[in-house]
């Protein structure tokens, strides 16, 4: 068993704690502790792998735009590109025409490549689409797939080389706080910190508690998606996503004429390792038959991961008011995986006592945003 000092502990093995762990360790001694025998066992393993701006409200829009850049970098730990080029089509009917508007323009004011499309292009931009259905639309055309394993693997590198520890199998089951920082009891031993980063995905809350700090409230909200092959070319295909309640669903060209498909539903539930509903698979089949000309009949993988929000949806990264040296990583819904870089830069400014990154204030983002207690 062991017992350790480090200025850091993070609590959690996903993106969120992968990426700190990567931006810390160069300047702190960082113990990185997973409850799990492998790193990225829940949440981060189990997303769309889509690089998106348009999506998820003022805050995501900056965080997403901002990390673009450390995306498209070529990096030299990896022997293929982070990001693949696959548009964006967000699709509906007639009456939200106002609606998916004023979506276009707010994605615009960042990236003005999003814009409202509407009529034939639709179909000529995805040649399945029934255009009763898809009438208009908002398409972001620098969308991009996003290796996710790539990306979750280059952090735990850099970490590494920078000595910190990766600790697996360690569930924290216990964080008692002293004069000088925090005691964490783990299934691998005790550890001592100085700063507890709380990146414990859909337990973030249970972690908080455990902590003696007071809980935000998350909503850990299952999403299950799955697999299936079509009998045509999908290459070139954007990701098209149905916004009318009634056809609500995605779906994602994906290597050998797959694509990746969800009912894009949000069900809550406890922080566990969540497990794929059948209902919401055949409700999927059906809204996707219904807006294309598919007729998916049968499915490959399934799966499903808890996306967890905050109360306002956006993510929270900051100390706690009332804990010293207790910092929040949590919260980051459906946009974890592509928020990451700039979640990192976040978190190792606010630890080494630096300004809020200037990429983000440059574009209205502010520490208030990510505040825990907003
Ligand atoms: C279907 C689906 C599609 C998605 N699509 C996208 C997308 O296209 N783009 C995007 O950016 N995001 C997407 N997301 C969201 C994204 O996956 C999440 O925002 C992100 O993975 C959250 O990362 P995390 O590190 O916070 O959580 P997790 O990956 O769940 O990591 C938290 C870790 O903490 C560990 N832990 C918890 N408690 C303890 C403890 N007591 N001791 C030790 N370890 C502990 C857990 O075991 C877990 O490994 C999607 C999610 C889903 C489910």
């Amino acid at each position: 068993m062991a017992n350790d000092r480090f200025d850091i502990a993070i609590i959690g093995g996903g993106i969120g704690g992968a990426t700190s762990a990567c931006h810390l360790a160069p300047n702190h001694s960082v113990i990185l502790l997973e409850q799990e025998n492998e790193l990225a066992y829940h949440t981060t393993s189990r997303s769309a792998a889509v690089y998106l701006e348009h999506d998820g409200g003022f805050v995501f829009h900056r965080l997403n735009r901002s990390a673009r850049q450390f995306l498209d970098e070529d990096h030299p730990e990896l022997d293929a590109p982070l990001l693949h080029p696959m548009p964006v089509l967000d699709v509906g009917t007639e009456e939200l025409e106002d609606q998916m508007r004023e979506v276009a323009a707010r994605g615009a004011e960042l990236n003005p490549a999003i814009r409202f499309v509407a009529g034939e292009e639709l179909t000529e931009i995805c040649p399945v689409l029934r255009p009763d259905v898809a009438v208009i639309g908002v398409l972001e055309p620098t969308a991009a797939a996003l290796d996710v394993m790539a990306l979750h693997q280059l952090y735990v590198r850099r970490a590494r080389a920078a000595n910190a520890e990766i600790r697996r199998s360690s569930k924290v089951t216990g964080v008692t706080r002293s004069n000088d920082g925090f005691t964490l009891a783990t299934a691998s031993g005790q550890v001592h910190a100085g700063i507890v980063v709380n990146a414990a995905g859909a337990w973030g809350d249970v972690v908080a508690a455990m902590a003696g700090v007071q809980p935000i409230g998350l909503t850990p909200m299952r999403r299950t998606a799955f697999t299936t092959s079509v009998g045509q070319e999908t290459k070139g295909w954007p990701l098209v996503y149905a916004a009318t309640i009634s056809h609500q669903c995605y779906f994602k060209p994906e290597a050998g004429n797959q694509l990746l498909c969800s009912l894009a539903d949000e069900t809550p539930s406890p922080p566990v390792d969540a497990r794929p509903e059948e209902v919401d698979v055949a409700m999927a089949i059906e809204n996707i038959n219904l807006l294309t000309t598919l007729d998916i009949r049968s499915v490959n993988t399934t799966w499903a991961g808890l996306r967890t929000f905050s109360p306002d949806r956006d993510p929270v990264f900051g100390w706690d008011d009332e804990v010293e040296g207790f910092f929040w990583m949590v919260g980051q819904g459906g946009w974890g995986i592509v928020s990451s870089p700039m979640a990192g830069q976040v978190v190792a400014n606010a630890v080494a006592g630096n300004s809020f990154p200037s990429a983000l204030s440059d574009i209205g983002l502010t520490a208030e945003h990510l505040n825990p207690r907003r």
